[in-house]
């Protein structure tokens, strides 16, 4: 037997048994993660405000003797577990803010909770699912510190302010976070995160190489002419017109210019402002819109083809156009590393079974997980969260009022975590 071939057996007959030892320590927490995840829903804080959450689970990972760094891009916490033996840091990652939307479900820990958001008071509710990504990963963080001596390397937990956006003016969530640093001392070698699901059974998991969830880019287009009379068109450089070609040419873009074949994209203009009174011809057109796209090179195409449309547009009618991408946000695409994603596919598999384990198609919504990914390589998946047998049709979806989670999909989350971990930990330290 070759001296590497031994050396591989060695290493992977202990993976199996931390595994093992994982699933038994994960299914003894079943019902305190549940707990965990009740008070969380009952008690939703919005972006950058998450103080009562972020306390928790600060309390939580300094009990379990992990190192806690807290205030991070507002809120944020950060937990260092140094393992027994050198080896790799791996970064796990959850997120902890709720939304403006008012609950409307009937489960006994309903949120009843209200605030203000841009000016206007709302009610508050985990509509997304962070609550569970929460008291799933503090699951992890209980199960990974009691084999603290076994571990091959540095856990990193991620818990992050701030995921669905912030209000104008304001700084946050993953992008902050990297900012900060989160990514260095010590620097993280892979990342991995999960997102319930409210539309995918309990016990399955979703997953896809590349292109996972779309980079957005938002955009401005203001078209200037040349005000007139509505009688005498002829006087005027009509940027309503201007506006109207650009529109329409800015469909070819997905049509003809990206190859449909490979990924989706997505080019929307969802506001258009210009003029106010039906014989006036006005000066100028505001539109906003949004861009999205699976990869770079598909965005790089957008944001190119977009400038061009709309700038040689306005020229050949006599207008001028600016357009400004990004106008006020950006999300990178959430891209599963290829190689990364090949080698812990075996680890999703034995983990929730392989007939659980589904490839699932890109996802034009966005997730600023990709923040992270820019930086490192790193795993994303979904986390099955609808009731066995129901219409993933008639599932409410995320960020409505009747949003519902089946809890009993937890334990797996906790389990997946671990293991891709432990597996991770295991394949460097060959
Ligand atoms: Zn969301
Ligand atoms: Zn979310």
């Amino acid at each position: 037997m070759k001296i590497s071939t031994i050396l591989l057996l060695m290493s992977v007959v202990p993976a199996f048994a931390q595994n093992a030892e994982v699933s038994k320590k994960a299914d003894a927490l079943k019902d305190q993660v549940i707990t965990w995840r009740r008070d969380f829903h009952e008690h939703p804080e919005l972006g950058n405000h998450e103080v009562r959450t972020s306390a928790i689970i600060a309390k939580h990972l300094q009990s379990l003797g992990i190192e806690v760094q807290t205030g991070i891009a507002t809120t944020g916490v950060v937990g260092i577990l140094k393992g027994g033996k050198p080896g790799p840091v791996v970064a796990l990652r959850a997120d902890m803010d709720g939304l403006p939307v008012t609950e409307r479900t009937p489960v006994p820990f309903a949120s009843k909770v209200r605030s203000t958001y841009n000016g206007q008071e709302v009610g508050v509710m985990h509509a997304c699912g962070h609550d569970t990504h929460m008291a799933i990963l503090m699951g992890v963080a209980q199960v990974l510190s009691s084999m603290k001596s076994e571990l091959h390397g540095t856990v990193k937990f991620i818990f992050q302010p701030a995921e669905e956006g912030v209000e104008p003016g304001q700084k946050g969530g993953a992008e902050e976070m990297v900012k900060q640093g989160v990514l260095e001392n010590p620097k993280v070698d892979v990342i991995f995160g999960l997102h319930i699901n409210s539309q995918t059974e309990v016990g399955k998991i979703g997953y896809r190489p590349g292109g996972t969830m779309a980079g957005v880019d938002d955009m401005q287009i203001i078209v200037k002419g040349r005000s007139a009379h509505g009688a005498y068109p002829w006087s005027s450089v009509d940027p309503i017109v201007v506006s109207a070609e650009i529109i329409n040419s800015l469909q070819t873009i997905v049509s003809r210019n990206i190859n449909v074949t490979e990924n989706p994209a997505v080019v929307t203009i969802g506001a258009i402002n210009g003029g106010n009174r039906s014989n006036i011809i006005p000066e100028k057109v505001e539109m906003l819109g949004t861009l999205r796209s699976l990869t770079p090179a598909d965005e790089k195409q957008l944001v190119y083809r977009v400038t061009q449309i709309a700038t040689k547009t306005a020229e050949a009618l006599g207008a001028t156009a600016e357009v400004k991408i990004p106008y006020s946000n950006h999300y990178p695409v959430t891209f599963n590393d290829l190689e990364l994603t090949r080698k812990m596919l075996p680890t999703l598999q034995k983990t929730a079974g392989t007939e659980n384990v589904l490839l699932r198609p890109p996802v034009t919504g966005a997730e600023d997980f990709s923040f992270y990914q820019e930086k490192v390589p790193g795993l994303f998946f979904f986390l099955g969260g609808m009731p066995k047998g129901e219409d993933p049709l008639k599932a409410p979806s995320h960020h409505t009022p009747d949003f519902f989670i089946d809890e009993s999909g937890f334990t797996l989350g906790v389990k997946t975590l671990c293991n891709l971990t432990l597996d991770y930990m295991a394949g460097k330290s060959l």
